[in-house]
């Protein structure tokens, strides 16, 4: 049985040593403290890193078993089957086993080409993945939406209809769950870019982006759609992004699978508004809803650790003896702060507070949405939705920000099922809501952003 999905893995799943580490969050930082006990969690030094692993127990379900699995199909030990396969489909691919490792193990790599060594086999996909798959194939998306009415959240909009198929250097890249679920984050990303003048296209022919069919093993039809949204999108000298899945995506698979990166830069449009803050080109506003109050925010595994984690592969891979430059991995660490200005300037305008949650930034605890999870394991997905959300009452939060619709809808739906009391917002759809834009005719940078925007001598 062929595992040449795995060949390209096997330095890596040969170093593993089944250490265990990848169990743990702050696995370098025992020591850390927190809030201390909330519903029965110490929220202080190492917490488990691994939803899946906590649901199910078993060490098959987390990375170090998982780990195991891969040497066996590798080296044929392990044929591929359905029981193999019903152990690897609870894995959210967050990541945070990769954070963990201290041996640099590219893991999420490794169980993706594990899942997709078992489609290569002919082990059939489980039943929901089987039917977001035809979906995809029949309609262009997951969700079995018309295809037809990708684009009507702007077209119902006479202020947003304007940008659909319009002449522009940049485009925005919507995203299936944006544009059939989460149309208040799409509307307010479109109305955020334009008040800020660029000048960009909505695409009524972009298609879904491939993400959960190439974290569920189906690399070859995930494939396919990158092809078409390449034929779309490869004019463009600048494609924006508000789902973090999709710019992970079009980032980091597209380039992995065609060899090369995409003919367009790719951005984030919090990167784009926390930009504009730091120039001065926006300030943010009050609103009376939002003061004195505490807000968290949650860092979506694709926009947050998994751009981190590749950076400092890249890092790695150039480096002649396994150690890194720190100067170069606290600079690629800075992509964390994006979202941390937008939120640290509405807590400044609002007299609110700004907190972290315990585990953020590369050591985030996973939402539960992702790696084909939540269509698959509704329950169990919601469930690790929760487990976060008690994180974010732990440190006071009241409201629970993030950056990305899946996040926001898992994390919504599970504030509701186990009536937490929390508000959840995407940044974007904050700024939106609360009209906290207001654009500056005469750009002066604020002083914590100041010296770094003065030109170099
Ligand atoms: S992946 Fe890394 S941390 Fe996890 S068991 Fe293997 S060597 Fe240890
Ligand atoms: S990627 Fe996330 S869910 Fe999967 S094994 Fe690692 S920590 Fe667990």
């Amino acid at each position: 049985m062929s595992a040449k999905r795995l060949e390209p893995f096997k330095q890596d799943i040969y170093r593993c040593i089944h250490c265990k580490a990848c169990k743990f969050s702050y696995s370098g930082s025992p020591e850390k403290s927190g809030p201390g006990e909330y519903k029965g969690v110490l929220y202080e030094g190492m917490l488990n890193s691994c939803p899946s692993g906590i649901e199910f127990g078993w060490e098959g379900y987390w990375n170090s078993g998982r780990m195991w699995i891969a040497r066996g199909l590798l080296d044929g030990t392990l044929k591929p089957s359905e029981a193999v396969r019903d152990v690897l489909m609870p894995c959210i691919t967050c990541g945070n086993c990769s954070t963990q490792c201290e041996n640099w193990i590219d893991t999420v790599g490794i169980i993706e080409a594990m899942r997709a060594t078992l489609v290569d086999a002919g082990i059939p996909l489980l039943d929901r993945h089987a039917l977001i798959k035809q979906f995809a194939t029949d309609l262009n998306n997951p969700y079995g939406r018309d295809k037809d009415k990708r684009t009507d959240w702007a077209k119902n909009d006479p202020d947003l209809k304007t940008q659909i198929g319009k002449e522009a250097d940049e485009a925005y890249f919507i995203g299936c769950t944006a544009a059939y679920n989460q149309t208040n984050i799409a509307s307010a990303t479109t109305r955020i870019l334009k008040s800020l003048g660029i000048n960009f296209a909505i695409r009524e022919d972009e298609v879904c982006c491939g993400s959960p069919f190439f974290r569920i093993g189906e690399v070859d039809f995930a494939k396919g759609l990158m092809k078409k949204n390449l034929e779309v999108f490869s004019k463009y000298k600048r494609v924006i992004f508000s789902c973090a899945g999709c710019y992970r995506t079009l980032t980091l698979d597209y380039k992995k699978h065609t060899g090369k990166p995409v003919p367009f830069e790719t951005i984030h449009a919090m990167e784009i508004v926390a930009n504009a803050i730091k120039s001065g080109k926006i300030k943010i506003k009050a609103h009376p809803d939002l003061k004195g109050k505490t807000f968290t925010y949650h860092d979506p595994c694709h926009t947050g650790r998994h751009m981190f984690l590749e950076e400092k592969q890249e890092l790695m891979r150039g480096s002649k003896n396994m150690f890194l430059d720190s100067r170069k991995v606290k600079q690629i660490h800075e992509l964390f702060d994006i979202p941390r200005v937008i939120l640290n300037a509405i807590a400044k305008a609002n007299g609110a507070k700004f907190v972290e949650l315990y585990r953020n930034m590369e050591e985030s605890f996973c939402c539960g949405a992702g790696g084909g999870v939540r269509a698959q394991y509704p329950d169990f997905s919601l469930k690790t939705s929760s487990l976060r959300l008690d994180e974010a009452e732990a440190v006071g939060a009241e409201i629970v920000t993030t950056e990305c619709p899946f996040c926001w809808r898992n994390l919504y739906d599970a504030n509701e099922k186990y009536q937490h009391p929390l508000k959840v917002y995407g940044i974007l759809e904050m700024l939106d809501k609360f009209n906290l834009v207001e654009i500056q005719a005469n750009p002066v940078p604020p002083p914590e952003y100041a010296e770094k925007a003065k030109p170099k001598k």
